[in-house]
């Protein structure tokens, strides 16, 4: 049997390999981008392992050994989920394979701005060692933290939040106000949270409903001096209406690790908002998220190949 990895953003396969291996199966790495390349790659192929690349019906259908395909990360868009199911291949990917990772990233964005730490280290760089540039930090105990999005990743960064001292509330639709989750993290309505938080983490998934979820009105609903971290989709924040409300004061800080635009282009406003701390889509990533990442996503498709 044979499992060809489509594409790749980079060439180390030692986990995949060790899975492949395992199971007797032949693994070959084949960096296509294109349709053409994936068919002309994957030929007397019975499953794939995609990072980017198109697999259509067309591919599909002219692949017809392939049983399974599996998605490196959360996202199936660039997968025709619909034509598999017809055809019989089993879709899979690794949803929740950077949950630590992600909140740990969203307590690292809000704690650095909490605590000024990207604004006083580049004011020192400077040459700036003085503190009246800095408007005064927060003393994290006596905050509240605000989660929007109570699944997976935002209870886990609620979770940590509280372990920091921050009081901590949520809302979710899928929750009723009023009510604790498992955790004892309060759930309130959107209002309550955004009127009523130091700093606000967005967790949601990138739909109709959460685009532009910030947008000058909800900002205006937040505290004077709130601070705003997004390590969810960019498009749940409008950018025009952040770099505004950053520049009048009315946001302390905005932590944020991804954008409307990726990678964040470079005459991005955003570059020059000195308390804003930019990260390049990088929440997910730490040696044991890819490695377990790497792991599970051949492991999904060994296990179809198995029967
Ligand atoms: P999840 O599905 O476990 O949780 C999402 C939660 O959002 C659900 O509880 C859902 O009910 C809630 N929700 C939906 N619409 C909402 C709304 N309008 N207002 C408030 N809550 C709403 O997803 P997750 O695994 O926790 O992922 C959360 C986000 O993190 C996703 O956008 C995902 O794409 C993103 N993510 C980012 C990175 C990164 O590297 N930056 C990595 C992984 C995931």
């Amino acid at each position: 049997m044979k499992i060809v990895i489509t594409d790749l953003d980079q060439d180390r396969i030692t986990e995949e390999q060790a899975v492949a291996d395992a199971a007797g199966i032949e693994l070959v790495l084949a960096q296509a981008r294109t349709e053409d390349e994936v068919i002309e790659a994957a030929r007397g192929a019975e499953a794939l392992l995609v990072q980017y690349a198109p697999i259509t019906r067309r591919v599909l259908e002219a692949l017809p050994a392939v049983r399974a395909v599996g998605r490196y990360g959360v996202g199936v868009d660039t997968l025709d989920v619909e034509a598999a199911t017809e055809l019989g291949v089993a879709v899979s990917n690794v949803p929740d394979y950077g949950t630590e990772d992600v909140s740990d990233h969203a307590i690292a964005l809000a704690v650095s701005l909490s605590r000024g730490v990207v604004e006083l280290d580049r004011n020192l760089r400077a040459g700036t060692t003085s503190l009246t540039p800095v408007k005064p930090l927060h003393r994290i105990r006596t905050r509240t933290f605000g989660v929007i999005g109570l699944g997976r990743i935002g209870a886990a960064t609620a979770r940590k939040a509280r372990a920091l001292g921050f009081a901590v509330h949520g809302y979710d639709p899928m929750r009723e106000p009023g009510t604790t989750t498992e955790d004892g993290i309060a759930v309130r309505t959107q209002d309550e949270v955004l009127a009523g938080s130091d700093v606000i983490s967005l967790h949601v998934p990138l739909t109709e409903q959460t685009h532009h979820l910030i947008t000058t009105g909800t900002l205006a609903r937040m505290r004077p001096g709130a601070m705003l971290v997004n390590t969810s989709r960019g498009g749940v924040v409008d950018t025009a209406a952040v770099v505004e409300a950053l520049r009048s004061g009315h946001l302390r800080g905005a932590g944020l690790d991804v954008f409307e635009t990726e990678p964040l282009p470079q005459d991005s406003p955003l570059r020059d908002c000195p308390t804003a701390v930019l990260t390049p889509h990088a929440s997910w990533y730490s040696e044991e998220s890819e490695t377990e990442l790497k792991r599970r996503v051949i492991e999904n498709v060994v296990e179809v190949l198995a029967g």
